[in-house]
């Protein structure tokens, strides 16, 4: 059996499994399982270590261990060292255990399947955590010019730094502070959700105020994906704007950890299929 297991805490409501196992049913891979691994942080290096000895081939890494885990593997690739967190693991030909982050392609698959152009795009990236790294990694080496605000200025300024040398186009990566929101906003093409604000429960926040102003001919793209319209997306559906939830973006980072593991041409529409039905089940 070749399994692969999500290593996070708490893990339970993930559709990782039903994107994944679809895909091998659908593939006719019968030898292959997805499954949960809910590890709490104290348990996190004997899960890694244990990877190897209960079988399992990969597996992803979600909050809050995609950082911590960087240290435990053998080897760590370029991008997910850019990004700063690995959220998913391979076991190679040589038995070790490699490092890769998928949410830079997931990202900019999705993009690119909503035909958005990113280069010389002046982008507004709100959030500074790991999934903001990968943003702000994507869009600046397409040539768009990425604008961070985050509540804590200091972690913007320390992804910045952190992404720097993952940037193979010019370097245009700005820091700002809240109070220049609006400032920025007027002059910005795509707006990037990266903080977890919207997210259910907690349906009514939003990372933007009430009263910002979005420009009609704007892209607000928000990595939050459940529920699958936030209150940013209905601000920016109000103001004229084109709305884009994250759920396009789960399945491509999960195509892309999946081709990683098997080698083989992940069924994208059948993950995409399995993700809806399984974000109905009933909490
Ligand atoms: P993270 O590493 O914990 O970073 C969260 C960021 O949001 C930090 O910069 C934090 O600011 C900011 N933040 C948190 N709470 C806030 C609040 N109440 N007000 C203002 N800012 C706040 O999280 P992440 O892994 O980047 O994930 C962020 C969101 O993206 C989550 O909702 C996650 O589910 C989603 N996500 C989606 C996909 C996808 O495939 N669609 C992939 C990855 C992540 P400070 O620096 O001040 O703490």
């Amino acid at each position: 059996m070749n399994k692969v297991g999500l290593i996070g805490y708490p893990v339970e409501h993930s559709v990782s499994p039903a994107m994944h196992n679809a895909a091998f049913a659908h593939l006719g891979m019968v030898d292959w399982h997805y499954d949960l691994l809910p590890t709490p942080p104290a348990e996190l290096p004997q899960r890694i270590q244990a990877l190897k000895s209960d079988g399992y081939v990969g597996a992803n890494v979600t909050v809050p261990h995609k950082q911590a885990v960087i240290s435990l593997l053998d080897r760590v690739g370029l991008a997910a060292r850019g990004v700063n967190a690995v959220n998913t693991i391979v076991r190679n030909d040589a038995e070790q255990l490699e490092g890769h982050n998928t949410d830079t392609p997931g990202f900019i698959l999705d993009l690119e399947a909503h035909s958005v152009t990113v280069a010389g795009k002046h982008a507004l990236v709100l959030g500074a955590g790991g999934s903001a790294h990968a943003v702000v990694l994507g869009l600046a080496n397409r040539g768009a010019s990425v604008t961070i605000i985050n509540r804590t200025e200091h972690n913007a300024w320390q992804l910045r730094e952190n992404v720097r040398k993952g940037v193979s186009y010019q370097f245009n990566v700005f820091v700002q502070p809240q109070k220049s929101l609006q400032k920025v906003l007027d002059e910005t093409d795509i707006i990037v959700n990266c903080t977890p604000l919207g997210m259910w429960p907690n349906v009514d926040a939003s990372p933007l105020p009430e009263n910002a102003q979005l420009k009609p001919e704007s892209i607000v793209y928000d990595l939050v994906y459940r529920p699958a319209k936030t209150r940013l997306l209905e601000q920016a559906q109000q103001a004229g704007a084109q709305a884009i939830g994250g759920i396009g973006m789960l399945i491509f980072q999960g195509a892309a950890a999946f081709e990683l593991w098997t080698g083989q041409t992940a069924p994208v529409e059948v993950m995409r299929t399995a993700a809806l039905n399984a974000m109905e089940q009933p909490e």
